[in-house]
């Protein structure tokens, strides 16, 4: 009997405006060819890459030409994955081969890296310390490269070793010749955290941490209602996750964690390798930091099954492990974790899906649930668990709302801190505790401003204004990146009385040196943390009492863990508060709650001062009281009463182009053909200017949509605009479930 053999490949080519072209496939390829292979195929007179969708055995076309190359050696994309695709192409209204590619890393997709084989060097035998000294005097540097070699205790790569000790390769092959190394040409893994980790061993579990690990080891037997693992800040979360993962592990199963890129920092990796030091080669981390090299590498280490733990950020999501047993979303509020281009997924959406599909547990742990994962609990599509309590019963800070108003302006410092505040720190300053301050604002000042005229500085290509960066002296958009020289006299009358409004992190470090002269000061946002080593050394810096005060932006917000820290100031709290966004309230009441959770983590108590302008409303109140379910029942009698999610469903298409007129001329006519079109029980909202009215040079419009089903909105936002020919100047993104609506 003949073996049996597919004969035919359904491919999607990776720009194919989602069409499906069937090949044959060359004898030499049958063995290897699969689902998920990644092939070079024949379209007109081109050759394009693209993946095999579908084997068939038969072809209802009487020709059809031959694949050209297969790319690699084994299918590159799991069936499971292709479908997680399909159904992410479907529900969040995009084409297909822009959801299959996003599966894969664009580092593994385009096959520009390969593995890197490099030379590797190690030690024949022990080095006496005899034979070292006498080295060391006859030829130091090769002395140097061998300590390098005796610390490591292993292999390293030439180009590693030789920066390590501070030396160039070819004293290696000195050492080669002298006999005492040898070099091996071998495949090495770009490994971004070679460090090894002490092991960390486990914590003896409180009770309600015992509670929650009986829930998680249910839905590991038997999956299917994701746990909402709601824990206040310091509630012992991270133990949970670290059960579950080893929980998975020991059933020869893999584990995937999810955190916020914010979050994804050496201090939240070392917290996970060291609990699994026993395997450390096991775990992959993908973060957006990584080389292109570096990424590959540890795609194919999760890829060829040698990684059975992943640690990653939002397309960490597609991580191609199998026998998945748990899948963890920390901070699953987090806004990040929607991706702001096509496919626009939430990563923590799609964890739920994924594991449904591939029978494993899903943990979503937050200290401030989003309302959609709440109202899911609280109608039982989530299973909620709850440690109310910090680790060893310590109390949650005591916050302080400063109110701006009501506070003197005629200060030097320009009220940016009120006296409790700045009092508070002085106090910790004296007592050797640290101090954090957050203003979720970079730049120097949010503008400027003429007196004479009122003219304020704005970027020429987006509906913003200038922010003024002092180290520069330039003026820098935040959102497109232009910049220019900050002028001297105001560009419209001349007149020199320009002067800076606004604040951003730049000016109150000023501030801070100028109040406290004697204090170690660190700051901490995108512009100070350019460099890539930059944030590991500034906590490093701040975890080892090197800094008095540590300013910073959302950067600091998140997931940091600092025993010294006793007192948290947010600046202004305002800031997120008045935007045209009905979720304002929430991010406000979330950010609070998780900067407030930076204090007090250690013996001593924590503080927490908060200035605002608007000390009563709510978010600022309830957060105040650490009140979430207080704060929850509120925001939901609003969303409700307004048909806003999590009660309707909502999706958002955006248009832009250059010329104004004709994207609003197409956002009208999209919003009437879909008003024609439209299912009972849907809004369709008018085309109307976009919040960010203007960015990067393209004019804005959007058509807003709500409904029951996001994915009917979706279909009907698919099929409308298929019939529909835009201008070709004019572009459309459609965002289902959108987060932001600027
Ligand atoms: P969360 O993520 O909920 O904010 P963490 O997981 O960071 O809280 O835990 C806070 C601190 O409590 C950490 O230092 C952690 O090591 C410690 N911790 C957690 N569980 C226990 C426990 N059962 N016994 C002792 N310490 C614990
Ligand atoms: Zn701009």
């Amino acid at each position: 009997m003949a073996i049996f053999r597919w004969m035919f490949a359904r491919v999607l080519p990776d720009q194919a405006a989602g069409r499906l072209l069937d090949y044959r496939i060359p004898e030499s390829m049958t063995s290897s060819i699969g689902v998920g292979s990644r092939v070079r195929v024949p379209v007109r007179t081109r050759l394009l890459t693209g993946t095999v969708i579908e084997v068939l055995s038969s072809c209802e076309y009487d020709t059809v030409r031959d694949i050209s190359q297969l790319l690699d050696e084994k299918p590159m994309i799991r069936p499971a994955l292709l479908e997680l695709a399909r159904w992410m192409a479907d529900y969040y209204c995009c084409p297909l081969e822009t959801a299959v590619c996003s599966v894969l890393p664009v580092a593994v997709r385009d096959g520009r890296v390969s593995v890197k084989k490099q030379n590797s060097v190690r030690l024949i035998a022990p080095i006496t310390e005899e034979q070292l000294e006498a080295l060391s005097r006859k030829a130091p540097r090769q002395a140097d490269a061998l300590r390098v070699l005796i610390k490591a205790a292993g292999p390293l790569p030439v180009s590693t070793a030789a920066d390590q000790a501070g030396v160039s390769d070819s004293v290696y092959r000195s050492l080669e010749k002298n006999g005492l190394v040898v070099i091996e040409a071998g495949v090495v893994a770009r490994n971004p955290y070679s460090e090894r980790f002490v092991a960390n061993a486990e914590l003896v579990l409180n009770s309600e941490q015992a509670e929650a690990m009986l829930a998680v080891r249910e839905a590991m037997v038997k999956p299917g209602q994701p746990i909402l693992l709601f824990g206040v800040t310091g509630s012992g979360k991270t133990e949970i996750y670290l059960r579950a993962i080893r929980e998975a592990i020991n059933h020869g199963r893999t584990a995937l964690v999810l955190v916020p890129e914010i979050a994804l920092t050496p201090q939240t990796v070392e917290r996970f390798k060291s609990r699994f030091a026993d395997m450390q080669d096991n775990i992959a981390v993908l973060h957006s930091h990584l080389s292109e090299g570096e990424r590959h590498d540890e795609w194919h280490k999760i890829h060829d099954g040698s990684a059975r733990i992943v640690i990653g950020a939002r397309s960490s999501i597609f991580a191609p492990l199998e026998n998945l047993g748990v899948i963890i979303v920390d901070e699953e509020h987090e806004g990040s974790y929607k991706q702001d281009e096509a496919p626009r997924y939430n990563a923590r959406d799609m964890a739920v899906l994924r594991a449904s599909r591939e029978g494993a547990a899903v943990i979503l742990g937050s200290a401030t649930p989003c309302l959609e994962s709440w109202h899911n609990a609280q109608t039982g599509k989530y299973r909620l668990v709850r440690l109310n309590q910090r680790v060893d019963d310590k109390s949650m800070p005591v916050v302080r709302v400063v109110d701006l108003r009501r506070q003197s302006r005629s200060t030097p410092e320009g009220g940016i801190l009120a006296r409790p505040l700045s009092e508070a720190i002085e106090g910790r300053m004296a007592k050797g505790e640290q101090s954090i301050l957050f203003l979720n604002r970079r730049g120097f000042s949010t503008s400027m401003i003429c007196e004479a005229c009122g003219h304020v500085c704005q970027c020429p290509d987006c509906s913003v204004s200038l922010t003024y960066h002092r180290a520069a002296e330039r003026l820098i958009c935040h959102i497109c990146g232009h910049t220019r020289k900050a002028p001297k006299s105001c560009p419209k009358c001349s007149d020199p009385k320009i002067r800076f409004a606004g604040m951003g992190t730049q000016k109150v470090e000023e501030v801070l040196k100028k109040i406290f002269p004697k204090a170690r000061i660190a700051r901490m946002d995108a512009d100070s943390m350019t460099r890539k080593d930059a944030y590991r050394e500034t906590l490093g810096a701040f975890k080892e009492g090197k800094i008095d005060i540590l300013l910073g932006t959302q950067m600091i917000a998140k997931g940091l863990h600092f025993p010294n820290v006793t007192l948290v100031g947010i600046i202004n709290a305002d800031l997120g508060l008045h935007v045209p966004d009905f979720r304002a309230g929430e991010r406000t009441f979330q950010l609070l709650t998780q900067v407030a959770g930076r204090a007090g983590r250690g013996e001593m108590e924590g503080e927490v001062f908060v200035q605002t302008f608007t000390p009563f409303s709510p978010s600022i109140q309830f957060a105040r009281h650490h009140d979430f379910q207080g704060f929850m029942e509120q925001e939901m009698e609003f969303r409700e009463k307004f048909g806003y999610p999590p009660f309707g469903k909502m999706a958002m298409i955006t248009l832009r182009g250059t010329v104004r007129e004709r994207v609003e001329f197409s956002a009208q006519t999209l919003s009437r053909k879909l008003k024609a079109a439209a299912l009972e029980g849907m809004t369709i909202g008018e085309g109307v200017p976009a919040p960010l009215e203007k960015a990067k040079t393209y004019h804005r419009f959007q058509v807003s949509m709500r409904g029951n089903s996001s994915m009917l909105l979706s279909r009907l936002a698919k099929e409308t605009l298929q019939t529909l020919t835009m201008p070709e100047d004019v572009f459309v993104a459609v965002d289902i479930d959108p987060l932001h609506l600027m």
